[in-house]
């Protein structure tokens, strides 16, 4: 009986740590349970009485705040202080900019699935889908990626035209500026279906939308600095760009050595207070056609001319590309998709203080200005940009692998290709899933920091994954270049996507959790805050506070954890649909795993948690697998649960949490210290790794989703241009695709008719002619076969060109051949520094 006593006192603990009940619920839970036995009588005297008293010298101290704070707290306290990393002054600035949403809810252990199924399902809005059925489809009509990229390696001047004269470069400004005051789902539609046709025009249309003067101006900017550029962009009587990038300063972009000097000079004939700017900046995109230059620097004031603070920090100003000492260089050349982009340098360019974004006022607080929009910027343009590509990429590979016959068969039968199929089917219902989750986020007016990490990285590593597989199932067809090539340049581009604001490898080793796990931790920042209290009662009191629901809270998670994990998620409180309760079941296992697995290395690592990048990226890796998983199962339950579109998001939703599983087991063995391995991997894994990747059977499903029109393939590649009209070769295939499919029956009747010697005949036309002869196919089914074949001809036609068509540089007259003659050096390197 005092088994059953201690084990139903285990029990009572552990359902209260499940549910996250106070301290003191569950102090009257136990002490309940105690006088239950007592009264009843059958457990002995002396059992009950030594149970109370180990219970009351645990639980009295624990629920008396001032014992608890001398014996716990205060000795906590101090050894935290020890371990407290070392914030830089931008790292504090990183943190602190931007929100937190959904995310937060996946890192604490235990999501609140209302909160995602309330969550708001955006649509555009008549203005905006006009917009996106008119301008943006009649641009997608103009455009020609091999012109763009071959020959003139911009956009034509028509286009150009076309664009600033429709605002496509002031989406996101207000209409009191004269822009279109699009909200963040127009601009993630008009970006995903533009850059289905060209990655080029894609990036000039993202750019001034994105991280850039507009958006600065628009949130910084003093009024007198809107009212004068915004009209200006909006109309593109102005062109912007910004530079942040230089030769040292790549990632490290706090690191930049450019600086600016508080001074007085003269500007246009006047003596006013100013800056003298010294930059050398690269790879800026835009710069080669840009009138009005962002530049981030830093500012001293060495003479005390504005304060008494010399080093005033990283600040932006607006400089206009005429202004003396500006160089604007020649032209970078990003891997064949050839949008404007090169180097900008300054030399003691002197601009008043009112080039500043924000005034003075906004001295010194360019970083937090550059990450707040970045980590908007970050959630639309890339994920949306990614988007059109994918989907592209599914709609095309799709068709092409039905049309595409390789013994006698579409190619997209065979079970190895149906694999790359699946694939690029899941990714792009993904990838679509997680650009509009953030893009959501950013019009309920968030600023998702995270989110907006997980997007850019994601969306960008399943684009990735798309062109390669669309590259292989397409063979010799994606290869060679030219006008019937809809896939070259988008695999040549790719580096470029997984490169820009923010390279990939950083953003999943350093941003998602490095950055996520102290953002979205509930308790990590405000201890971290209370641990920096000058008053010491006020800082043990709020530590003591926050440290016993932090415990609690790892309590929980640790109980919740191997508690789903036995269970296999059935006690998580879900939302109750057949399909997909398992789904959200293990979605609350795994977010249990993950903030217990978090709160471990954070308390065990510290600091140094910022250098184990194995372990933060992994640990990032599963944060950014739940939330597209919870992204891709808000978009099936917003579109109706639509029954034939399950077999994709099963196959993504598994494939998904078996890479959870595989970057949670990855953490737990490579973990440092051994007993705490053993720990979490009994923690998280009890019963073993029990997830699969998805089946072949539904790799079949998914892949025959791609191979014909119907509504999940539809809903799959909607908002992308599928025109035929301007001879766009995708348009051209979806249009060939029905009549592809409906000659199949005949295909099949006459390759039997050969098999069995009924018909016969040395070429394909003696062949039809044989069999019609012969009664095989009427002469109007052979007229369908021979159109068809026509069709298919063109489709699988590649281009062919004249030696000097593809010989796209010219030399500069007087050029010598090889390496340029700044790059050619007559001794090594090393000899060279010597001398
Ligand atoms: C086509 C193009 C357009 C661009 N447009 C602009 C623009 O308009 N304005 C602008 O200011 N900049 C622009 N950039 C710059 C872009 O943001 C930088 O290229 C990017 O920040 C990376 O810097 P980097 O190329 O110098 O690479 P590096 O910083 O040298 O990084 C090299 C590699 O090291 C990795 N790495 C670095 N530090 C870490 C770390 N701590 N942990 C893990 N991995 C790390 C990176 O992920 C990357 O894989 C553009 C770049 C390109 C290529």
């Amino acid at each position: 009986m005092t088994w059953l006593m201690l084990l139903t006192l285990l029990g009572i603990s552990l359902v209260c740590a499940f549910y996250g009940t106070s301290l003191l619920l569950w102090t009257a839970a136990i002490a309940a349970g105690i006088f239950v036995f007592a009264v009843a009588g059958s457990v002995p005297v002396l059992s009950v009485v030594m149970i109370a008293a180990v219970f009351a010298v645990i639980a009295i101290p624990l629920n008396f705040r001032p014992w608890r704070q001398q014996l716990i707290s205060a000795p906590f306290l101090k050894q935290f202080r020890r371990m407290l990393p070392s914030v830089s002054e931008s790292e504090q600035v990183a943190l602190d900019a931007g929100t937190v949403g959904w995310e937060g809810e996946l890192f604490a252990g235990k999501p609140n699935w209302q909160l995602l199924k309330k969550q708001a399902y955006l649509e555009l809005t008549i203005e905006e889908k006009a917009f996106i059925d008119g301008p943006v489809e009649e641009l997608c009509d103009m455009m020609n990626q091999w012109e763009i990229t071959h020959y003139d390696a911009d956009l034509n001047p028509e286009t150009w035209d076309f664009i600033k004269r429709n605002r496509f470069l002031g989406m996101i400004i207000p209409k009191e500026y004269g822009r279109l005051g699009f909200s963040a789902m127009a601009h993630r539609a008009v970006l995903q279906k533009i850059s289905s046709v060209s990655s080029v025009a894609g990036s000039h249309v993202a750019v001034p939308n994105s991280l850039g003067p507009g958006e600065l101006l628009l949130h910084y900017g003093t009024e007198e600095q809107k009212n004068e550029y915004l009209p200006k962009l909006a109309r593109g009587d102005e062109i912007p760009c910004f530079c942040l990038t230089g030769p040292t300063a790549g990632s490290d972009a706090t690191s930049i050595p450019d600086y600016g000097i508080v001074c007085k000079g003269k500007y246009k004939g006047e003596q006013v207070l100013g800056m003298r700017l010294n930059f050398d900046k690269r790879y800026i995109t835009l710069a080669p056609i840009a009138t009005l230059i962002g530049v981030a620097f830093r500012l001293y004031d060495p003479d005390g001319l504005m304060g008494d603070k010399e080093d005033l920090g990283i600040s932006l100003a607006l400089i206009p590309r005429d202004t003396k000492g500006m160089e604007i260089g020649k032209r970078h050349l990003p891997l064949n998709v050839p949008f404007q982009n090169g180097p900008v340098r300054g030399k003691d360019v002197f601009v008043p203080l009112d080039a500043l974004i924000g005034g003075t006022e906004m001295a010194g607080q360019g970083w937090k200005m550059l990450l707040e929009c970045l980590s908007v910027g970050r959630a639309i343009t890339l994920p949306s940009c990614s988007t059109g590509g994918v989907k592209m990429g599914a709609l095309a590979t799709g068709a092409y692998a039905r049309i595409r016959k390789q013994f006698n068969l579409p190619i997209g039968r065979f079970e190895g290709v149906e694999s790359a199929l699946a694939r690029i089917g899941a990714n792009a219902y993904a990838t679509s899933a997680l650009s509009r989750m953030t893009a959501t986020a950013v019009d309920l007016g968030e600023k998702p920091s995270v989110g907006s990490a997980i997007a850019k990285y994601h969306a960008t590593e399943m684009a990735r994954e798309v062109i390669t597989d669309a590259m292989d199932v397409h063979g010799g067809k994606g290869i060679i270049l030219g006008p019937r090539n809809y896939l070259g340049r988008g695999w040549q581009g790719m580096p470029v996507w997984i490169t820009v604001e923010g390279a990939n490898i950083l953003t999943r080793n350093l941003m998602i959790f490095g950055q996520g796990a102290i953002r979205c931790h509930p308790y990590v920042i405000k201890e971290m805050e209370a641990a920096r209290i000058e008053n010491v009662s006020e800082r043990t009191e709020r530590f003591d506070h926050l440290l016993f629901s932090h415990i609690g809270f790892f309590i929980r998670n640790a109980v919740r954890s191997l508690v789903l994990g036995l269970s296999f998620g059935k006690f998580a409180v879900v939302p109750h649909d057949r399909k997909t309760a398992k789904y959200y079941q293990k979605l609350s296992r795994y977010s249990a795993c993950l903030a217990f697995a978090s709160d471990i290395s954070m308390l065990t690592l510290g600091g140094k948690l910022k250098q184990k990048e194995h372990i933060s990226a992994r640990l990032g890796d599963v944060l950014s697998q739940l939330y597209i998983c919870s992204a891709m199962l808000k978009r099936y339950e917003s579109q109706g649960r639509p029954a034939a579109d399950q077999a994709i998001l099963a196959w993504a939703f598994h494939h998904a949490i078996h890479k959870t599983q595989i970057a949670l087991r990855k953490v737990v063995d490579n973990f440092p210290n051994r007993f705490l391995r053993g720990v979490m991997g009994f923690v998280i894994f009890p019963l073993g790794r029990r997830e699969r990747a998805p089946g072949d059977r539904l790799t079949h499903k998914v892949a025959q989703l791609l191979l014909a029109p119907s509504d999940t393939r539809d809903r799959l590649t909607d908002g992308i241009y599928k025109s035929a009209k301007s001879g766009h070769p995708i348009g051209q295939m979806e249009e060939a695709l029905p009549q592809v499919i409906r000659a199949e029956p005949l295909e099949r009747k006459l390759l039997k008719a050969l098999k069995h010697n009924v018909v016969s005949g040395i070429t394909w036309e003696e062949q039809i002619q044989d069999a019609i002869a012969r009664s095989v196919i009427t002469t109007e089914e052979a007229d369908i076969l021979v159109h068809v074949r026509e069709l298919v001809m063109e489709i699988i036609a590649v281009d062919e060109f004249d030696s000097e068509e593809i010989q796209a540089g010219q030399r500069k007259p007087g050029a010598k051949k090889g390496l340029k003659k700044d790059m050619r050096r007559d001794r090594p390197l090393d000899t060279q520094h010597a001398a």
